[in-house]
């Protein structure tokens, strides 16, 4: 029997419910089987009327099957070229039946799942949330290669379909239809059958309704083709502005862009077979198995609780306690409130707290200005936080998270006078960045219950968290943390305690070897050229002068003084720049007036121009690659290191962790995906020679060496 459940009415309207095996419907054989039988059967039907399509899982369609697609490997282009083609061409097949088909979209269609909505004449959503629509196959490295480009240029036109496949954004139902990407929306599941039905019944006879709009005779595509005058302008304007999004570092955007024009350009069946050869590319470019491993199999590893102790049952945060209403103490009792939590803000005095409270204010009254949130509900979240200067408010907290200045003393002395508010087998949590957990927790009575919840800033809107286990921390309280995380939508990685723990030592390399390459005579302009050129978000120095010098020099002072300054081995280079810039000359970076660069007012920045004085030395040329390579491998090292040493649990934790904390470049997949696709003996030689040219620092790991041996990769 077919996966693809088939019944025909008396009025010839056959009902099509995709129901694979699994949790979703996906493309892989399955599905190609089923669609294949599916399509014979209707073109051999007497009598048929039209056809619906709706499926009998939660979403309607999950998209392509990723597995299979990294499996491919180079030399397998013809095999690749056939898969693709064997979604392509039924589709193509189910938008030339000789009726009305009808989408009858019940759940999410996302990527291979829109494209086959896009097949269909007619369009019918349900309106809510659950329904998302798009296509965003650019987010891992691909493009959507069932028709997708070809189809949303045929309906939109080349402007208006490029940002939906450039961005690959989720749009809603309601969103969808006023963007005329879909053509109803039902308030309830009820009806969407019936309205399908209806829609059918409605259009016997009425031939249009069979016919594809870029199957009419006459078809024009929205906005014109290529060589209109409008397209002029557009085209050479998107590929320059890709060019300087993506630093010429994601080959999916400019092959997109590439696929669509030639889409606006040529005709219909041309366009696809255009579209098939872009997809087999993509498909084996490493930059695609990146960001698939990452974003897709890494990403649901760590959602999905892969890092979480197992057994242990699932608990909410109900009463959520806050010290300090600084920066981040704010952002934390912000997101906890919006997830419905209550919240102790507390300070070292009411209108401290107060004023960490109008952060939440502020917020919010943001979010009735663009519309995203009402009166009521800003009423009922801000009626969740308590500003308060008293201890005692915090009784029955089930967590506390300490967000006070970075010090340990100050730390420890709060622990020890308000852990006794917490409830039974409450939770203690530092937001510390760099101090260790399991050192903090010294002041604890009970240091299994303590543990570090490292969140990023601006909290509102960075995605991670880390969560830090000391050496006393239990599985329950992993656990608690983990799912107080979840609970506020965010995404939590697991390390073991280090000074610095995973993100903050690995982003220190960094801002170290920019250094480096700034006492070396380097310009400092190239440094932070070349940085953004390896595709981080920002050069080494610009990004010292954002988190601050000051803060670097007094994380070095607090290591100093409890004696672990030179636990990372070298990282003189930063503290003789640092040296240089704050102790003797006051830079301690943008908000102390200025660093490496001097700030205007309007924003514009320049080199301070001692800085060229110390430093610059116009006859050093360093080789463009080697800065690269200095500026990327350092971080990949670092991480290496933190897995070798058990401070990162999990190669997912890894990828994950470097890109959504420390800006690792997404072409990589991460830091340790990188290796994979850099290749493991190609790695081994390239820090031979980066270690011969500039230092140990850049001897290659064990971990990579025993992973050689064992000819495996890291997963
Ligand atoms: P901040 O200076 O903005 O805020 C600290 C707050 O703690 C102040 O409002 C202060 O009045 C309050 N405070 C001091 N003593 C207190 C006490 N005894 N009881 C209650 N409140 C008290 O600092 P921040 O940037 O929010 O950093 C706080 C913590 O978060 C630090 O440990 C820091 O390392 C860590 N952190 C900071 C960042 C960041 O980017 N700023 C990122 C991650 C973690």
């Amino acid at each position: 029997m077919s996966v693809f459940k088939y019944q025909k009415d008396a009025d010839g309207i056959v009902t099509i419910t995709m129901d694979q095996t699994g949790p979703v419907n996906a493309m892989n054989a399955e599905y190609r089987q089923a669609m294949a039988e599916t399509l014979d059967k209707l073109e051999a039907e007497n009598g048929l009327a039209g056809v619906i399509l709706t499926s009998a899982k939660r979403t309607f369609f999950a998209g392509g099957d990723l597995n299979e697609l990294v499996a491919v490997k180079r030399g397998e282009e013809a095999r690749l070229q056939a898969l693709v083609e064997a979604v392509k061409a039924p589709l193509r097949r189910l938008e030339k039946l000789p009726v009305p088909v009808v989408a009858a979209i019940n759940g999410a269609a996302m990527g291979g799942g829109f494209e086959i909505c896009l097949s269909c004449n007619h369009r019918i959503a349900w309106n809510n949330n659950s329904v998302q629509l798009g296509l965003p196959e650019v987010t891992l490295g691909l493009l959507p290669g069932g028709g997708g480009i070809v189809r949303m240029v045929n309906l939109l036109g080349l402007e208006l379909a490029l940002p939906y496949l450039l961005e690959g954004k989720r749009i809603a139902a309601d969103k969808a239809f006023k963007a005329g990407l879909i053509h109803e929306t039902v308030e309830s599941l009820e009806e969407l059958l019936p309205r399908a039905r209806a829609y059918i019944l409605a259009n016997k006879g009425n031939q249009d309704a069979a016919v594809q709009p870029w199957d009419r005779k006459g078809h024009r595509i929205p906005g014109g083709v290529v060589n209109s005058p409008g397209m002029a302008q557009l085209i050479p304007g998107a590929a320059a502005m890709l060019a300087k999004t993506t630093r010429g570092l994601l080959p999916a955007p400019a092959k997109i862009l590439d696929c669509a024009v030639e889409a606006a350009n040529v005709d219909f069946e041309t366009a696809l077979k255009i579209e098939t050869r872009g997809m087999v590319y993509l498909t084996l470019t490493p930059q695609a198995k990146n960001m698939i491993t990452a974003f897709f199999f890494n990403m649901n590893k760590v959602n999905g609780g892969a890092s979480r102790p197992k057994g242990i049952e699932l608990q909410k945060v109900s009463k959520l306690g806050v010290l300090g209403a600084g920066m981040m103490g704010q952002g934390i009792a912000y997101v906890s409130a919006m997830a419905g939590i209550e919240v102790i803000l507390k300070d070292i005095s009411v209108e401290a707290a107060e004023q960490g409270k109008a952060y939440t204010e502020k917020l919010l009254a943001k979010g009735i200005s663009n519309g995203r949130m009402d009166e009521a509900r800003k009423a009922a979240v801000l009626g969740l936080i308590k500003a308060t200067a008293s201890d005692e408010d915090l009784q029955g907290c089930d967590l506390i998270i300490e967000a006070v200045f970075e010090s340990i003393e100050l730390k420890n002395r709060i622990t020890a006078a308000t852990e006794q508010y917490l409830a039974a087998n409450g939770v203690w949590g530092s937001n510390t960045s760099s101090l260790p957990i399991t050192r903090l927790a010294e002041a604890s009575s009970r240091p299994e219950n303590f543990i570090g919840i490292h969140f990023f800033s601006p909290v509102e809107k960075m995605p991670l968290v880390e969560i830090i286990c000391g050496e006393k921390t239990s599985d329950e309280t992993l656990a608690r943390a983990f799912d107080y995380a979840k609970q506020i939508k965010k995404t939590p990685i697991v390390v073991n305690d280090s000074l610095g723990f995973y993100t903050s030592r690995t982003f220190g390399t960094y801002l170290d070897e920019g250094c480096r390459l700034l006492t070396e005579g380097l310009h400092p302009v190239k440094i932070d050229n070349l940085g953004k050129a390896v595709g981080m978000p920002v050069g080494p120095l610009q990004v010292h002068d954002e988190t601050s010098l000051e803060l670097s020099r007094k994380l070095h002072e607090t290591w100093s003084n409890i004696g672990q300054a030179d636990k990372w081995g070298e990282r003189d280079a930063m503290h003789g720049v640092i040296d240089t810039l704050l102790t003797k000359h006051g830079r301690g970076g943008r908000h102390w007036g200025g660093g490496f660069y001097d700030y205007a007012e309007d924003g514009t920045r320049n080199i301070w121009p001692k800085l060229l004085d110390f430093y610059y030395r116009a006859d050093v040329d360093l080789d463009e690659q080697d800065v690269k390579d200095r500026l990327l491998f350092r971080q990949v090292i670092e991480t290496l290191k933190c897995l070798e040493t058990n401070v990162l649990r999990s190669v997912a934790d890894a990828n994950i962790g470097s890109i959504m904390g420390i800006g690792a470049p997404v072409w990589t997949g991460g830091f340790i995906q990188f290796v994979n696709t850099y290749g493991l003996e190609n790695f081994r030689a390239r820090c031979a020679e980066l270690a011969a040219s500039y230092g140990d620092r850049f001897n290659c790991p064990a971990v990579v060496v025993e992973k050689i041996a064992r000819c495996e990769l890291f997963t």
